[in-house]
This record gives structure tokens, sequence and C-alpha cells, in this order.
């Protein structure tokens, strides 16, 4: 049995008050009680504003706005019936999951945040980040995520997987963090959060990640709605089931606010579309760092005029641009990060060097345009800030961030999101039901 609320907030779980009072005077149990509130409390100060309850933010990478209410996932619909549902959470640009998960945890674009891109080359460190290694190295994530915020006012947090999760940022770490495994099945996930809210109340964490990359991975593989596809999400679904019943059984439902997001959608592709670069021009001027949706281009000593002439504007199946001449809406080019030509491939094409390997099995991709339905990500939110179902418009990713600051009670840290889109949600959920 977990505590009751109030004791929660005094952080009184592991006090027994009750059957000593009775065999203690009066006076002595009331100051040996007042010690161990205070004890307790100096472990884990309530930060000012905060309620109790705890934030999960969990993502499935690559789900699709419109998959949800299909039928694929019955408890994820459920929640989303039952709480508040986004018509899309709109991805930040570039449409990838290292750029788009570090913003959901930090409200900055990536132009601003830094990690621009899955893979990068720091051109002031001289070091090159790839999403594999040297993602633990704190000095490519920019800005401060939740976690770190969350810690240093005090509140214990715990991040099942998550970019960006095991650098150390802003001085900080998650309290409770793993090393990425993508073998970690959605099931072990969720066992490994649900044996962290088992923990001592000062350890225990309120702020929480879990990640699920089963159904990214099938469907860049065999495709958007090919069975390997609808059976990952079936598995996290499941996953997810299980994680109510465990929170139910902990007695954590009606404490927990669980936010369901995605960091972008998925497209389905042909492999074989693919533009080439060195088709306009021989790749001797020019190198290419990034291949695939979006490629970056770096023109050679002296030949940045005539690499210009020969790739800038719009052609059949891809455009590229000067960086600082990107389409305003995408906030992106002005990190020294970002090579000096940016191409952006159409829906269901590559734009690549033809000495660049495709992958072998590929069916669908992300990382096309952000304006794009099919690039489109989920937003629910359930739990006790959200007792009344809504459906609320699209909106900004940038914009998640400030109501996660909310329901931890921290101050949010300098962000790009607008408060004025989710924090009405927490009053009408405390108003009169609309
Ligand atoms: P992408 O589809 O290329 O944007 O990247 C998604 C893939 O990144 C996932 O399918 C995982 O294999 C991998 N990934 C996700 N999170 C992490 C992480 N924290 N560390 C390393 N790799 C990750
Ligand atoms: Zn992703
Ligand atoms: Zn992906």
């Amino acid at each position: 049995m977990r505590p009751p609320r109030e004791s929660a907030k005094l952080g009184l779980s592991n006090a027994k008050p009750f059957p000593m009072r009775l065999l203690i005077p009066r006076p002595a149990w009331l100051a040996a009680l007042l010690l161990l509130a205070a004890c307790a409390t100096t472990q884990t100060p309530p930060p000012e504003g905060a309620s109790a309850d705890a934030l999960l933010l969990v993502s499935i990478d690559g789900l699709r706005a419109d998959q949800i209410g299909s039928g694929a996932m019955p408890t994820v619909d459920a929640l989303a019936r039952q709480g508040v549902q986004a018509a899309a959470m709109i991805p930040s640009f570039p449409t990838l999951t290292f750029p788009s998960h570090y913003t959901l945890v930090t409200g900055l674009r990536p132009d601003r945040h830094g990690i621009v891109h899955n893979n990068f080359a720091d051109p002031a460190l001289g070091v090159f980040m790839s999403k594999r290694d040297s993602a633990r190295d704190g000095r490519f994530w920019g800005g401060e995520p939740i976690w770190s915020t969350a810690e240093k006012a005090g509140i214990p947090t715990a991040t099942m997987f998550w970019p960006g999760s095991e650098a150390e940022i802003a001085g900080q770490r998650p309290r409770h963090w793993r090393r990425y495994d993508g073998s970690l099945s959605p099931a072990q996930r969720v066992q490994q959060v649900l044996a962290w809210l088992d923990l001592p109340q000062a350890e225990r964490p309120r702020l929480l990640t879990l990640y699920f990359d089963q159904f990214d991975v099938a469907a860049h593989a065999k495709g958007t709605f090919s069975p390997e596809s609808m059976a990952a999400l079936r598995a996290i679904d499941y996953a997810l089931a299980q994680l109510l019943q465990g929170l139910d059984a902990r007695g954590l439902r009606q404490h927990t606010n669980l936010l369901l997001v995605s960091d972008h959608g998925m497209a389905d592709v042909r492999r074989e579309n693919v533009s080439f670069l060195d088709d306009r021009l021989p790749a001797v001027d020019y190198a290419v760092s990034w291949h695939g949706q979006i490629a970056g281009v770096t023109p050679q000593p002296g030949a940045a005029a005539r690499v210009e002439k020969a790739l800038l504007g719009r052609h059949e199946r891809y455009a590229c641009w000067r960086k600082a001449e990107l389409p305003a809406r995408w906030h992106y080019g002005s990190n020294p990060r970002i090579p000096p030509i940016v191409c952006q491939a159409d829906t269901g094409w590559r734009v690549q060097l033809r000495s660049h390997p495709v992958p072998p099995l590929l069916k669908g991709e992300h990382g096309y345009v952000p304006e794009d339905p099919q690039m489109h990500g989920v937003f629910i939110a359930s739990g006790p800030a959200f007792a009344t179902p809504r459906r609320i418009p699209a909106f900004d990713i940038v914009d998640l961030y400030p109501l996660l600051a909310r329901l931890l009670g921290v101050t949010p840290q300098p962000n790009d999101g607008n408060p004025d889109t989710l924090l009405p949600l927490l009053d009408a959920s405390e108003g009169p039901a609309r």
C-alpha cells in the first residue's frame, strides 16, 4: 500500500505513527513525528508550488497522429478517449529522433539546443556526435532538460531511455537512468519503471520518461502498416496496459499524470526513390555530411560559388538552401553545427551521393517537412490534471515543455514554447467540466 497523498507530500511514507502513538506520551510522539517529518522533508524538499503527483512522459517513436483511434492500440485509444487528445503534435525541424526528443524535454528548437540532427560534427569542439556513442558527451547537449531542472529542485527523476539522458547536462543527470539498449522489450522497460516507483520515498522518482522504439524500427524496415509494425504497436500497447495495472496496484494511478507523445510520424517510401546530388555536380567540389531525407553539403574551399550555382533552389524531388535562407517556419539554420547548404527531400524520397549506400530494408521514413501530416506526432494526456476529456487542435512540439514544468512545479528555463497552448488545460480540469 502506498501512503495517502498528503503524507506523501510530507515525506512521511515510511513513518508508522498510529500504533506507536498509543504507547508513547502525547508530547513525545508529537515531537518524534515532527522530527521525522522534518528529516524526511530535508531529504526531498517539495519544490514551491509543486503538487506531489508523479509525471510520466512516454514516447512511442514514430507514432503518427492518425494512428490514434485506429484500434491498433486499444489501451492508448482508451487513454485518448478519457483524457486530453490533440489532433496532432507538429514536430520541429528536422523530423528526426534525437532533435525532436530533446526539443520535447527542453522546449528549445534544434537550432537552439544544438542537437541539429541524429549525427553531426561540431566545428568548435572538432568532434563528431552520433546517436550511438557520443550521445553520452554532455558538451553536445545545450539548454537544460527538464530532468536536470527537476533534480536541482530536489525532485528525483528516472529515465527509461531518452536522448540526452545518458549525459551530464547542466551539471546534472537523472537520478536513475539506463544505458540505451534497443533489445529491451516494451514489457522490460515497463518493469523497470515500476521498479523505480517501488523505491523508498526519498529515491522514488516523481518525473519519469519511458521510451519505445519498436514501432520506429519495424516501420523503417517493413512499412508503417506492415504486420511487423502492427505487432510492435500491440506489444507497446500491452506493456502500457501493464504499466497502468502496475500503477493501479500501487495506488498510484490517481497520483500520476501520464503524457503520451511521439517525436514525429512516419511515411511509406520506396527504396528506389533516390535523387543524387552528384548528378548535378561531381562531388569533388563538396562534402556531404547527411544523406537521406535531409542532406548537408559543405563546399570545398574556393568552390562555394560553383556548388551553390549547381545545387541551390528547387529540383525535381528536393530543394536546397543556404542555411541562413531556409524557410523561416522551420526556425533552423543559425547553428554552427549545420552545414552551409541544406537540402530537403520531398516526402517519399531520399537525397544523397551515388556512393552512399541505401539501407537494404527501407519501407518507411521520417525526416520530411514538419508541415506534412504524415510527419505529425501524437499528444495524449491522462491523469488527475486532465480529468475532463477534451480534444484540442494540433500544436507545435515546443509548447509541451511549459506544461512539463508546470506539472512538476519547477520554474521553466528559457524556451521557445508558448505557455498559452497547454496550460489552460489545467485550469479547465480544475474547474467545472466544459
Ligand atoms: P531515427 O529513426 O534514425 O531518427 O532514430 C531512431 C532510432 O534511434 C531508434 O530506432 C533507436 O534505434 C535509436 N535510439 C533511440 N534512442 C536512443 C538512445 N537514447 N541512444 C541511442 N540510440 C537511440
Ligand atoms: Zn524517432
Ligand atoms: Zn526512425
